[in-house]
């Protein structure tokens, strides 16, 4: 997989690429990351990235020239319309990072962790001109319902996400199955479902969980105890309290996640 990151910070993704999973991912050659300085792309003596905006208003906003170009260099072709299906090939996504993005979710990493390369445009100031999400990039995606600075941290966080999806990335492979998000079979849902509940149709799509809770030793600490059965050595106790727990951190954690009644 290669993550593509086109920024006006390049040095900005030195720390968060040289850490842990994504470190090891990069040395054992399943991912490679190249950072692309958007300013490279600059004709001009300033090296201008950013212009006012027509219209008036705050603010300033990153020109089209530059980020096309740098696109179609990464490419080595011109995108022409690059947001139409399968103009950049199937395997690879140009993914606008923005605030007025779709959401960016776990079943988003899991759908390109299947690509061969993501090209991440990072924005700044007030954004990026409108015309890169209408012809250039193939998505727009927002990773949460907040406004950052810039899309470097959005960007990071997307690669970190996909990246640990990666069939070899985590030290166990049950590890990535098995965590929030991970979704639940159809036929789980049901019992899910609140009691009494008469309605089958909110139940028939694929719900997820959020994680149970961890406990490491000390068995006791400040006199909190961890909780028995996880202590008793019973798989199958453990496998049911587990799942209870699961739920009800889900339950009050999260409501939205689980069926509807
Ligand atoms: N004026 C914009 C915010 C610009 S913030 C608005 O109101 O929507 C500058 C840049 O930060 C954006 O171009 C985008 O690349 C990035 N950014 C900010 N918040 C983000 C979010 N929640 N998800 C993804 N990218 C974000």
């Amino acid at each position: 997989m290669r993550f593509d990151l086109i920024t006006i910070f390049p040095e900005f993704f030195v720390g968060p690429l040289d850490h842990g999973i994504l470190r090891r991912a990069r040395e054992t050659g399943l991912v490679e990351v190249h950072v692309q300085d958007l300013r490279v792309f600059t004709k001009d003596r300033h090296r201008t990235v950013d212009d006012r905006p027509f219209g008036g208003g705050e603010g300033m906003v990153l020109k089209p020239e530059p980020l096309f170009e740098a696109v179609e260099s990464l490419l080595g072709a011109s995108v022409g319309e690059a947001s139409k299906p399968g103009a950049a090939g199937t395997k690879t996504a140009i993914v606008l990072m923005s605030a007025a993005g779709k959401l960016f979710r776990q079943e988003t990493a899991r759908r390109y962790a299947q690509l061969e390369r993501i090209i991440f445009i990072c924005g700044r100031y007030e954004g990026v001109d409108e015309r890169v999400a209408e012809h250039l990039a193939t998505e727009e995606i927002s990773i949460g319902d907040f406004v950052l600075s810039g899309g470097e941290l959005p960007a990071m966080m997307v690669v970190d996400a996909v990246t640990r999806l990666l069939p070899g990335a985590l030290g166990n492979e049950a590890s990535s199955q098995n965590e929030s998000f991970s979704g639940v079979a159809h036929s789980e849902c049901e019992s899910l479902g609140r009691a009494g509940s008469t309605s089958h149709q909110s139940r028939v799509t694929n719900h997820s969980l959020l994680d149970f809770p961890h406990y490491t030793r000390p068995a006791e600490y400040r006199g909190w105890p961890v909780p028995e059965v996880l202590i008793g050595g019973n798989h199958a106790e453990v496998a049911k309290w587990r799942r209870a727990a699961s739920i009800e951190k889900t339950r009050r954690n999260r409501p939205d996640l689980l069926p509807r009644e």
